[in-house]
This record gives structure tokens, C-alpha cells and sequence, in this order.
């Protein structure tokens, strides 16, 4: 089976990938992470900080980690994510809705109502500026972290994982026609286990992917079977049955 790379192609992605420059620190520690991907492990084994590593630093290359692969599953959707189709970042299920507004306190100074691709367009931009500020990620061991450094990188994967959201409920049926179906959930699979390891998202925000989250996450069939380096699960959890996605499943 394909790997992410395979089907979401690199000269889609949303926003440019990130790299680590390859004798950095950061850089070592990315390739170790990338390493585990390709084991037996189970899911919750490879989110656990590696003995004598700093908890900052494998928080801060899965943060880029994520950007990267989560722009390269946007990528695929520009031509189908709209302003027409996809006129407001407003998601629902059952009675429950969500409906966010963008605000960064720059260009939007109050909640904005925007149409879902502007606000990803927006958030991505946020997510990279953010990646890219040397006072949140020092770029020497020798330099501290900044005290406020969980409360930003908390806000960065909150923010990343409503890109999931939009993707899972708006264009899902587009992820399956181009048969990437199962590179997202695993993809997906990983954030979640790595965003509740170490507490990057509160319950609340979460709430919009519960359901997909019991079915693809759950402790007991947390380890793949026989995972290829390309990182597939042999087994690709089953499509949701309910409305979820905003379509029923024929
Ligand atoms: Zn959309």
C-alpha cells in the first residue's frame, strides 16, 4: 500500500514542508521519531518522549512534523475546498455544532466569520509563523524555552487539529476517491495519541472527532499489524457509518 507521501504528493502541499537541518539536534531527534514509525510499536509507545530526551524538544519536531503532513493532506483538497462549497469553518453532528472565527490580533483583531479555505489558509500561515519564531523554538540547547511555551504550542495543535476536522467532515468522500483513506487516519491516529500523551488539546476540542477517535484509537487495536515502513495499518479502520462526514456512506 501507498504511503502518505505517495498519494498526497509533495508538490501539492498546502504550505512548504518544513526541514530540520539534518546535524541539528532537532534534526536527530526528528530522524529518531521518524524511525519508531517504521517499528512494531504500539501507538501509545511511540508518542512517549525517548529516555533522556527533553520533553520541549520532541514536542517541537512533532509540532513541525504534523504541519508538514497535515499540509500535504490539504494540499489535496484546494481544488475542491471553496469558498462556494465550504462558506464558513462551521461543523455539526447530531445537535452539536461547531463554529469557529479566526483571530490572530494582527490582520483579524476580532473574531471573523471566514469561508473554511481562507480560514486554513489563515491558520497554516499562523502555525508556520509560529514554527518559525526562534523566542518559541530556540534554535540553541544552550537557550531556554520560554515560560509560555505549553500555552503556545497548546494553541498550535489546537488550531492543526481543526484542519481534521474540516477535512473529516467536509471532504472525506474526496480522501476515499483518491484512496487516501487510511494515510489520514493515521495520520490522524498518531495526533490524537500524541496530543493526549501530553495534554496539547483540551477534551472540548476534540469533541468534533470523538466518535472517529473511538473507533480508530482505541487501546486494544492500538497496535498495527505487520506495518510496512511506509506506515499503513494493515488493517484500515472501517468508514464511519453515521453522517459524520457529512454524507452517507452508499
Ligand atoms: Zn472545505
Amino acid at each position: 500500500m501507498q504511503g502518505l507521501i505517495d498519494i498526497f504528493k509533495p508538490e501539492r502541499t498546502f504550505r512548504p514542508q518544513r526541514k530540520f537541518t539534518r546535524d541539528s539536534k532537532r534534526g536527530l531527534l526528528f530522524e529518531k521519531a521518524q524511525a519508531t514509525l517504521g517499528l512494531q510499536l504500539c501507538m501509545s509507545d511511540m508518542v512517549v518522549v525517548p529516555p533522556g530526551e527533553d520533553k520541549y524538544e520532541w514536542i517541537a519536531v512533532h509540532a513541525v512534523d504534523f504541519f508538514n503532513r497535515i499540509s500535504l493532506i490539504f494540499g489535496t483538497l484546494t481544488d475542491t475546498c471553496l469558498s462556494s462549497t465550504c462558506p464558513a469553518m462551521s461543523h455539526s453532528n447530531g445537535s452539536k455544532r461547531w463554529d469557529w472565527k479566526w483571530q490572530d490580533n494582527v490582520r483579524y483583531k476580532k473574531p471573523t466569520r471566514l469561508p473554511a479555505p481562507e480560514y486554513i489558509f489563515q491558520l497554516m500561515n499562523w502555525v508556520e509563523h509560529e514554527l518559525n519564531d526562534d523566542e518559541l523554538f530556540p534554535l540553541s540547547s544552550a537557550e531556554p524555552w520560554p515560560r509560555d511555551f505549553m500555552r503556545r504550542i497548546q494553541r498550535i495543535f489546537t488550531r492543526l487539529h481543526r484542519v481534521f476536522v474540516h477535512v473529516y467532515y467536509s471532504h472525506f468522500r474526496r480522501i476515499q476517491e483518491i484512496a487516501g483513506e487510511a494515510q489520514v487516519n493515521y495520520c490522524y491516529k498518531h495526533f490524537w495519541f500524541f496530543v493526549n500523551a501530553h495534554a496539547l488539546i483540551p477534551q472540548s476540542e476534540l469533541e468534533p472527532l470523538a466518535d472517529l477517535a473511538s473507533r480508530i484509537c482505541r487501546k486494544r487495536k492500538d497496535y498495527p499489524d505487520n506495518i510496512p515502513p511506509g506506515l499503513i495499518p494493515s488493517t484500515p479502520p472501517k468508514p464511519h457509518k453515521s453522517s459524520l462526514f457529512g454524507y452517507k456512506k452508499s
